[in-house]
C-alpha cells in the first residue's frame, strides 16, 4: 500500500495538505455513513498515521513500503493490533474519529515499548527450612539454633564489591549510567530498549580493586546459624517468619520462612487446642466410681470417674490442654472411657456375676 495513493497527495505536501486529504476522504469512507467503506476507511487511517506525523513520514520516505509487516494486504502490523482496546475500530462510535489525535495513540502504544523503567536491585531468595519437633516442645514452647549455608554480604567489603582502602570507578562498557541503550528504528519512530549493563550488573560503578574475600561479587556462601524460636501452642504446618533472614543479593535480603512439624504423639491426640486420651476402666470402676491419676502435658491430673460412668462418657478437664498461640488460655484435656468386659474369669468371679445377674444388674 502507498500511503501517498491512499490519501492522494504528492510526497511533497505540507502537513496540512495531508492532514485535509485524510479529512476528506475519512468523512467519505466513514463506515457509518451511506456508502462508507470500512477497509477503505481503515486504509486511509492507517496512511494518515504515518503521513500525519513528521517523523514518522520521513522514516516512510526512507523505507518505503518495504517496512511493516503486511505488505500487500493493507494491514501492517501495527494496525493490527495496535490501538487501544483490541485493535482499531474507527468510527464505530459517530464522530469519534474526529477529534483522534493519532500522535497521542501512537506515543502510547509506542510508550510500552520504549519505557526505560526502573531499574530495581533484586532481593535475595526467600528460604523456606522444615522444622521437626514433639507435641510436648509445642506445649512449652521451644528454641533450636539452626544453621544455613546461603548467599551472605560480603562481610569484608559489604557486598560494595571492591578492596576495602579501594575506590569504584565509573563502568566504561556503559558510561556510568548502568543501562545498555539500543534504539531500533521504525517506520513509526524509533523504539529504545533498555538492558542492564553485564559489565557493572547496573551499577554504574565497577571495583578499582576487587574485594579478595568475595573476589567482586559482594556476595559469598556463608553457614549462618539461627536462632529459632517457636512460640507455645504453634501447630503443624504453620510458618514462622524471620525478616532478613533468607539470602543475600545486591537489593538487600530475603527472608526466612520455618514451617514447623508436630510429631505424632502416641499419647496424646491434639485437635485444634484440645487434646484426647483414651483410658479403660473395669466394670466395677465404672459401676462404683473412682479416683484415678491420668497423664496430661502438663502432668499427671488426678480425675474423678463418677460412679455410673457408661462406655463412650468423656470426661473434661478444663485448661488442661494445648496454650493458644499468642493468645491467654489453654485448650481442654478431653478423657475418653472405654469399659473392659472381663475375660478369662476365676470361679469366684464367676460366681459374684452370677449373683450380680440374679439382682438383675
Ligand atoms: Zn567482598
Ligand atoms: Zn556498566
Amino acid at each position: 500500500m502507498d500511503y501517498y495513493q491512499t490519501l492522494g497527495v504528492p510526497k511533497n505536501a505540507s502537513k496540512d495538505e495531508v492532514k485535509r486529504a485524510y479529512r476528506k476522504l475519512a468523512h467519505k469512507y466513514h463506515p457509518d455513513k451511506q456508502g462508507g467503506d470500512e477497509k477503505k476507511f481503515k486504509e486511509i487511517n492507517e496512511a494518515y498515521q504515518v503521513l500525519g506525523d513528521e517523523e514518522k513520514k520521513a522514516q516512510y520516505d526512507q523505507f518505503g513500503s518495504n517496512f511493516g509487516s503486511g505488505g500487500g494486504s493493507g494491514s501492517h502490523g501495527f494496525s493490527a493490533k495496535g490501538g487501544p482496546a483490541g485493535g482499531w475500530n474507527f468510527g464505530s462510535r459517530a464522530g469519534g474519529f474526529e477529534g483522534v489525535d493519532f500522535g497521542d495513540i501512537f506515543s502510547e502504544f509506542f510508550g510500552a515499548g520504549a519505557r526505560t523503567g526502573t531499574r530495581t536491585k533484586q532481593k535475595g531468595r526467600d528460604i523456606k527450612a522444615d522444622m521437626m519437633i514433639s507435641l510436648e516442645e509445642a506445649y512449652r514452647g521451644v528454641e533450636r539454633e539452626i544453621s544455613l549455608k546461603k548467599n551472605a554480604m560480603c562481610s569484608k567489603c559489604n557486598g560494595s564489591k571492591n578492596e576495602p582502602g579501594t575506590s569504584l570507578k565509573g563502568c566504561k562498557a556503559c558510561g556510568g549510567s548502568g543501562e545498555i541503550r539500543q534504539t531500533h528504528r521504525t517506520v513509526l519512530g524509533s523504539i529504545t530498549q533498555v538492558h542492564e549493563c553485564a559489565e557493572c550488573k547496573g551499577e554504574g560503578k565497577i571495583p578499582e580493586k576487587k574485594c579478595s574475600k568475595c573476589r567482586g561479587a559482594g556476595i559469598v556462601q556463608e553457614a549462618e546459624r539461627i536462632n529459632i524460636k517457636i512460640p507455645a501452642g504453634i501447630h503443624s504446618g504453620e510458618h514462622i517468619a524471620f525478616q532478613g533472614k533468607g539470602e543475600a543479593a545486591a537489593g538487600g535480603y530475603g527472608n526466612l520462612y520455618v514451617e514447623v512439624h508436630i510429631k505424632e504423639n502416641p499419647q496424646f491426640e491434639r485437635e485444634g487446642d484440645d487434646i484426647y486420651t483414651n483410658i479403660e476402666i473395669s466394670m466395677p470402676q465404672a459401676a462404683l466410681g473412682e479416683t484415678m491419676t491420668i497423664k496430661t502435658l502438663s502432668g499427671e491430673q488426678d480425675i474423678q470417674i463418677p460412679s455410673g460412668t457408661e462406655s463412650g462418657a468423656m470426661i473434661k478437664l478444663q485448661g488442661k490442654g494445648m496454650p493458644r498461640l499468642h493468645r491467654p488460655g489453654h485448650g481442654d484435656h478431653c478423657v475418653r472411657i472405654a469399659i473392659r468386659t472381663p475375660k478369662n474369669l476365676s470361679k469366684h468371679a464367676k460366681e459374684l456375676l452370677s449373683e450380680l445377674r440374679k439382682e438383675g444388674i
